[in-house]
Parts: structure tokens; sequence; C-alpha cells
């Protein structure tokens, strides 16, 4: 497995190159972008989070941030299924047993594996932490029926992280994770979802019918799921999508920055859109809502690595700064583009609805700020 430093520059390659070549096709056949993935597989990039015993670049989630940021500002359809694959790779990693995770990692590792999460269910929507699916125990066999409202890679991915409430749950925070192989009986993608934006990301509704449960592919002790979502794939996911806001915002800076020159009026003796002050003013506050956006998440992912007691306050947070810094920041470049920004000629609008996912995709944004709320305040967020 290469280093941290090759990876990184290698993702950086990849995305400027073929992932900006990709992903306007990609976005309007609505595919899956699966030659992207096999080449940033090989390259290590999906391995970003494994450790190295298992092949993997060992690297944590401000490595991670940099790798989302740079591949949503060419393809975000791309940046997040690499995102979930993250996800799920890092709660495998905490916690499957040796032979789970020596059957799993090595190929996640080379992106042979792409993994997923497959959390949210119609009964607690954007409480995703709450399923209300619980597994079942007949005799000697334990089974899982489940309706899973949304999955990134739906029927794309090798593996399913699942949750359910414990067989003989009392409260619905008595849940467990497992890893469901994708060609397990029972497990079927539910049609097409047809998402504004992220469109070639496969998401979809995926049901479990009567699936049958090994332990063995449980992840972590029983009934702990609650925890592990909360304490594992809450941070990655947050900084994750808060890293993709934060691409998306610089790429539409980039693009209506290049516009801004380049259009000229010819009743005004060829001065450009940039030489007038109020496009100055609309473009400082792109800037500016770019350099919060980055500023918010810089911060949250140095306050988790250095397990700063006050860092889930900014995990909560950073998701929400950083999808509206980027909805700003591409509202307003969408306006100076005016009639070739409405059209797809420019690349922002399919940036423009790439950025409208963040703040959706659960907790949203409102579920974030009754948290933020109550963290603030010092009241329990249960
Ligand atoms: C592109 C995309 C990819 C996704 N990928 C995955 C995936 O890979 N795996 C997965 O498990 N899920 C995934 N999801 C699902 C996602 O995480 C959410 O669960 C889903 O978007 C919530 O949808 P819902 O329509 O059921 O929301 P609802 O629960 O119906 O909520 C609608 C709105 O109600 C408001 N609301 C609800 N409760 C509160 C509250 N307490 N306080 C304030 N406001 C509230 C919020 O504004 C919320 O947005 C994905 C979603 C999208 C859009």
């Amino acid at each position: 497995m290469a280093d941290i430093k090759t990876i990184l520059a290698e993702n950086k390659k990849i995305s400027h190159e073929m992932l900006r070549a990709n992903a306007d096709q990609i976005d309007q056949t609505r595919r899956f972008p699966r030659e992207n993935l096999q080449v940033l597989g090989k390259a290590g990039v999906l391995g970003l989070l494994i450790p190295t015993q298992y092949g993997g670049g060992g690297a944590g989630i401000a490595e991670m941030s940099e790798v989302l940021d740079i591949q949503a500002q060419n393809c975000a359809s791309t940046a997040m299924v690499a995102l979930m694959h993250y996800c799920a790779t890092v709660v495998i990693a905490a916690k499957a047993s040796d032979a789970l995770k020596q059957q799993l990692l090595p190929a996640c590792a080379r992106g042979e594996n792409i993994s997923t999460l497959a959390f949210s269910e119609a009964g607690s929507g954007g409480h995703f932490y709450m399923p209300v699916s619980e597994v079942r125990q007949n005799g000697g066999r334990k089974t899982l029926s489940a309706t899973k409202s949304f999955v990134t890679s739906a029927g794309e991915a090798d593996s399913y992280v699942v949750s359910a409430r414990r067989a003989g749950a009392a409260a619905p925070t008595e849940t467990n994770l497992y890893v469901i192989a994708k060609n397990t009986q029972g497990l079927s993608t539910q049609g097409r979802f047809e998402g504004l934006g992220v469109t070639g990301n496969a998401s979809a509704p995926m049901s479990l019918d009567e699936v049958t449960i090994d332990d063995a592919t449980r992840l972590g002790e029983e009934s702990t799921g609650f925890q592990t979502m909360l304490e594992i794939v809450l941070p990655c996911f947050q900084i994750g999508v808060a890293s993709v806001s934060v691409g998306l915002a610089k790429a539409a800076q980039q693009v209506i920055l290049g516009r801004m020159s380049a259009r000229k009026y010819e009743h005004a003796g060829g001065a450009a859109l940039a030489s007038i002050p109020r496009v100055q003013y609309v473009v400082a506050e792109i800037t500016l809502a770019v350099k919060s956006g980055h500023a918010f998440l810089r911060e949250a992912v140095r306050k988790v690595l250095a397990a700063d007691p006050a860092a889930m306050l900014d995990v909560l947070g950073v998701k929400v700064a950083a999808a509206d810094a980027c909805l700003a920041a591409v509202s307003r470049a969408m306006t100076l583009g005016g009639g070739w920004a409405f059209g797809k000629r420019g690349g922002l609008e399919r940036i423009f609805r790439d950025a409208q996912a963040a703040a959706v995709m659960a907790p949203s944004s409102d579920v974030l700020k009754d948290f933020i709320g109550k963290a603030s305040l010092g009241l329990p967020l249960f």
C-alpha cells in the first residue's frame, strides 16, 4: 500500500483529471461512477482510513476531509460514494471481529469491495440512529425484515452496514449494526430514487426480506449500535459531508471567477462583469462563504483529532455551517452567472443541484440545529 502522501497526491491527480472529465456525463446519465472508483481503489484512495495491517493507508479524518473536498470540486457523486464507503470501513475497522476484518478490509482497501451505510428508514426518517426494524428470533434462527429508505450505492455496493433494533429490544436505542453481503438471500434494491443532485451516487431504497442474521457479522457487542452510530459513524459522516460541501463551494467559486472576467459587454466598450462594483461585492460574499465554511471544517477536524471535550458541538455544527456556506456561495454564483449559469454549459447548474443534498442528509440541518441548541444550553441531546 502506498504511503499517505502518495495517496493524497494520487487523489488530487485523479480528481482533477478523471473525475472532472467524467462528471457531466455521470450526472446526465445518472450512472454509478464505477470507473472512477476502480482507479481510486487501485491508487489506495478508498483504503485511506483502513488500518495498514489490512492493506489501508492508516490515515484519519484530516486526510479524508482533504480527499473528499478535492473529489467534490470535480464530481460530487463520486465523493458521496467514497464518503459512505469511508463511514462503513471506519465502523468495520473499529467494531468487527478479527475474522470479519480480515475477510472484508483488504478488499475494501483496494476498492474491490465497495461498502456503504443502510441506516435510514421511513419510520424514523432523518432520525437515522433510531431504526424501527427489529431482528426477530425464530427458534435458533435470527432474521431481519426492513425497508431502508435511502441507501447510497444501492445495488452497486458489495457490502452494507445495516442498522436494526436487537431482538426483543425494550427501547429504540437498543440497536445493532451488521454487515450484510450483496448477494445475501432476501436483500434487494427497490427501484431508483431519481434525486435532484448527486445523481450518480445510486441512492435508492433497499429491502431486507427475512434476511438471516449471523451474529458473527455484528459490529460490536450486543446492543451497542446506537453508541457506535453516534461515536464512530457520526463524526466521520458529519466531517465528510461538510468536506463535500466545501469542495462544491470552491467549485462554484472557481467557475464564477472565470466567468466574471470572461463575460464582456459590447455596449460598455468591452468591460467585463468583474469591473462592476456590485459584482465585486457579491464575489466578496462568495469568497467569505467559502472561507468561513473551510475555517469551521478545519476547526472541527482539529478538535476531533485533539479529542477536545468541546468537539461534539463542532461535529454537530460543521455539517450545517458548511452546507449553509455552500448554499450561500452557490446561489450567489448562480445569480452572477445569469442565463449562462441557468443552463448546463458552465457546470454551475450541476453544482447547484449537488449542493442541496447536504442539508437534507440525516441528521438534516434542522435536526442538527435542534441538537446544537440543546448542547449550547447544556441540555441532554436525547
Ligand atoms: C443523496 C442522499 C444520499 C443518502 N444516502 C444515504 C445512505 O447511504 N444511507 C442512509 O442510511 N441514508 C441515506 N440518505 C438518507 C438521509 O440520510 C436521510 O435519512 C433522509 O434524507 C431523511 O429523509 P426523510 O425524507 O425521511 O426525512 P424526514 O424524516 O421526513 O424529515 C423531513 C424534514 O423534517 C425536519 N425535521 C424532522 N425532525 C425534526 C426535528 N426533530 N427538529 C427539526 N426538524 C425536524 C427536517 O428538516 C427534515 O429534513 C441519503 C439521502 C440523500 C438525499
